[in-house]
């Protein structure tokens, strides 16, 4: 039987089929390097459990989230960003951006980051 998790880009990162600069891991969190940065510094951080983007995240699962966002910056002051600042960016459906459909978080970060975006 196959699921949307099989082909999805992310996932196969996550099960390291796919290389990727692996920042973290643990049993529900993957963060890894961006392969096509838009700042010195721009990681992406997601669930290993497979969620399409935003919108398919189930009530209940907040605690999820919150992980994440703490992950983040965790990870973005390891990297010396806690004192300039960074963003967290979650792009949710194409129009926003959104092109790989596995919900993931983008810390950007290193240079001054204008507003508004895109
Ligand atoms: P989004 O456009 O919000 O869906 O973001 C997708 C992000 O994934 C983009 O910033 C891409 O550069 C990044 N990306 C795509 N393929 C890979 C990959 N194999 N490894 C790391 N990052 C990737």
């Amino acid at each position: 039987m196959t699921s949307p998790a099989d082909g999805c880009l992310f996932c196969r990162i996550v099960r390291r089929e796919l290389p990727a600069r692996v920042l973290f891991e643990d049993g529900r969190l993957f963060a890894f390097e961006d392969v096509r940065p838009q700042a010195p510094a721009h990681f992406l951080v997601v669930p290993k459990e497979h969620f399409a983007s935003l919108a398919d995240i189930p009530a209940g699962r907040e605690g999820l989230l919150g992980e994440i966002l703490l992950r983040a910056r965790t990870i973005a002051g390891e990297k010396g960003l806690a004192g300039s600042g960074y963003r967290i960016v979650l792009n949710t459906g194409a129009e926003a951006g959104q092109s790989v459909f596995h919900i993931h978080f983008h810390v950007l970060g290193g240079r001054p980051l204008g507003w508004p975006p895109g």
